[in-house]
């Protein structure tokens, strides 16, 4: 697979580099789903529910391989910023009050 050129420095690529709070959140993400209440769900909320819980915890890069000594910001945090972010979505979604169609062939 190519490397996407942004992450590229002197041919060498940045993109492993990933903030580990990434696969965590998305894992509480799944289980704190069910349990969010007037949470659509559709695409759009879930990515926003991500981004808004990911812009409220303090990232921690770091290369993949690269030895954790300690779990930071902790699980309990990671937990409190999704379910913050899925009320928040909850209450304030932004997609569109009527469903919008696919682009299907016909459209063209
Ligand atoms: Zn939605």
């Amino acid at each position: 697979m190519t490397k996407p050129k942004a992450y590229i420095i002197n041919g060498l690529s940045l993109e492993d580099i990933r903030n580990r709070n990434e696969p965590r959140v998305v894992q509480v993400l799944r289980e704190e789903l069910p349990n969010a209440r007037n949470f659509c769900g559709c695409r759009l909320c879930v990515e926003d529910a991500y981004a808004s819980a990911m812009n409220h915890i303090t990232p921690h890069y770091s290369q993949t391989g690269s030895i954790v000594l300690r779990r930071d910001p902790g699980d309990e945090e990671i937990r409190k910023q999704v379910v913050e972010a899925l009320a928040r979505v909850g209450a304030h979604p932004k997609h569109p009050a009527e469903p919008v169609p696919l682009p299907t062939s016909s459209n063209f």
